[in-house]
């Protein structure tokens, strides 16, 4: 198994992965880049451990899990400071969005796998299977690999490996190369709560660690861009694995006049800037309605104008924190100057900030419109552009225009008015009123439309993925030879013929 202890050793013979600080531009420590061959090696490893693992059954697993919770809760402080030096995050987004999530996550699969994996007994109206048993049942699908993205290393890299674990699969985590010691920690955390060997491994590595990983495994769970979700989506058609994408986003918010305008402002700064606009589900682009726009704009402008950004040194420090991925500065700093060439006003920000570290400043972009690239493409960073509509049909119109359909939200104080818009946007998930927290309930569905995924993570569906259907059919009283059986005759031909007509020709005639 990977570990952090093996980094000097990838440090001394060039192989390894330096991790950096963002938000000082420090080495942390070097991680090894995983070969194809040892990641095979891991997987032979993962394979002999999980039988057992299923054997055990949903009760001994949900006990491992639930000390797990225990342990991050435990570990809350370990754990943020190890998020926060590798993504240059703020503690705050550190607690919410990750360790919170991850204790909830670990009791709720703990206590839900058995009901969404339970065998379902079935009964069927066709005559043909009439007294026999029928039943669907879930079966592991044996090894599970997950790469993740570098924006949230515990919640969308390791979240996805609980339900995995939770379903009796042992899982192989592919971390984002950039950001791969919170799933180091996560693993040594695991084994210090019974976690048998070999069923959780972490494989640190680039890209070509996470295709080998593809070709060796029986679920491939993705969490990253669109670019490279088609890449695995590829590779692993080589080998007819299924996949799990979870992509990107362009996020509308949509402002209609009859807003709170001053909770809508509030959201649009928190849900636009939070972990640094790093999040798939951040808001990315709002449409407001011509008659509130000036007001929604200055209010706007002043709650992100007043963010304090900076190298988080621990709770209430600062609100806004670093770029994690260098060359993502680029694309912010890409969209902001494109929409500027184009005509934008920059209200506040609008530039990278001084070094150390790596930092944009929180930046609010006016006067933009669709040949921007800031209202068309992801650009995941604190920016936040803000377009006036004439009415909602218009900002409709335009929050449908995008290749993206993750999430989006409706703000208007006429709740049925935004329940109804809702439905017609183009996105997995739309909040009114609201923006974001539909992903901490882990019932809900989560997964986009269009070519911001394929499948969801959450809910029933979310551990359904991670096995296999089998259905059962046990025949207990039953003659030598059923009528439909060979020899054929005519007189049984002519009874299914009379049969099928009674139970299914009786339907009405135009
Ligand atoms: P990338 O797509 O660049 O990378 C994601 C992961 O894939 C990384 O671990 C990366 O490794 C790995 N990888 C790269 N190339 C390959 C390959 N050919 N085969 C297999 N694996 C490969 O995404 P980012 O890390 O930049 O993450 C940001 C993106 O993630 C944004 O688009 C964001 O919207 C999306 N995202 C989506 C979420 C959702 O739920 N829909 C949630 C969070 C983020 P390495 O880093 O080593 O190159």
């Amino acid at each position: 198994m990977a570990s952090v202890e093996q980094a000097p050793a990838a440090e001394q013979n060039g192989t390894g992965i330096p991790v950096e600080n963002p938000a000082t531009g420090q080495t942390i420590t070097t991680v090894p880049t995983l070969s194809a061959d040892e990641v095979k090696a891991l997987v032979a490893r993962a394979r002999a451990a999980q039988p057992a693992w299923d054997a055990i059954g949903f009760e001994e697993r949900g006990r491992v899990l639930r000390r797990a919770q225990k342990w991050v809760t435990d570990n809350a402080d370990r754990i943020i400071e190890t998020i926060v030096s590798e993504t240059g995050k703020t503690y705050e987004d550190a607690q919410l969005a990750e360790i919170m999530y991850a204790a909830a996550a670990f009791g709720f699969w703990a206590k839900e796998a058995p009901k969404f994996l339970a065998d379902e007994p079935m009964k069927s109206a066709n005559p043909l299977v009439k007294g026999k048993r029928l039943v669907v049942r879930y079966a592991p699908v044996g090894v599970v690999g997950v790469i993740g993205p570098w924006n949230f290393p515990l919640t969308n890299s390791f979240g996805d490996c609980i339900p995995a674990l939770a379903a009796g699969n042992a899982v192989i985590l592919k971390p984002s190369e950039v950001t791969p010691l919170t799933s180091l920690l996560m693993a040594e955390g695991l084994r210090a709560c019974g976690l048998p060997d070999g069923v959780f491994q972490v494989a640190t590595g680039d890209g070509a660690t996470g295709a080998a990983l593809i070709d060796e495994v029986d679920f491939i769970m993705f969490t990253g861009s669109t670019k490279t979700g088609r890449k695995v989506m590829e590779r692993a058609a080589r080998t007819l694995t299924p996949v799990g994408l979870e992509l990107g986003g362009k996020d509308p918010m949509i402002v209609l006049a009859d807003a709170d305008l001053e909770r809508a402002a509030n959201a649009a700064a928190y849900y636009s800037m939070n972990n640094g606009g790093q999040v798939c589900i951040s808001i990315e682009r709002v449409y407001v309605e011509a008659p509130v726009y000036d007001q929604f704009v200055a209010k706007v402008t002043d709650k992100v104008r007043a963010l304090r950004q900076g190298r988080s040194s621990g709770p209430g420090s600062v609100d806004v924190g670093a770029v994690t991925f260098p060359p993502q500065l680029d694309i912010i700093d890409a969209h902001v100057r494109d929409a500027v060439d184009k005509g934008a006003r920059v209200l506040t920000g609008g530039r990278a900030a001084a070094g150390p570290g790596m930092f944009y400043e929180p930046t609010v972009l006016v006067d933009v419109d669709h040949t921007m690239s800031c209202m068309t493409e992801e650009t995941f960073g604190p920016t936040l552009p803000i377009m006036k509509v004439g009415d909602a049909e218009e900002a409709l119109r335009l929050a449908n225009d995008s290749p993206y359909g993750l999430q989006a939200s409706v703000w208007t104080k006429d709740t049925r008015r935004g329940e109804a818009l809702a439905r017609r946007v183009e996105a997995g998930a739309v909040c009114v009123n609201d923006a974001q927290v539909n992903y901490t309930a882990l019932e809900l569905p989560m997964g986009g439309w269009k070519t911001s995924g394929l499948g969801t993570r959450h809910g029933a569906a979310g551990i359904r993925k991670y096995t296999k259907q089998q259905t059962l059919l046990v025949t207990r009283l039953a003659g030598k030879r059923d009528p439909h059986m060979f020899p054929y005759s005519r007189r049984v031909t002519g009874l299914i013929g009379k049969l099928t007509k009674l139970l299914y020709g009786r339907g009405k005639r135009d």
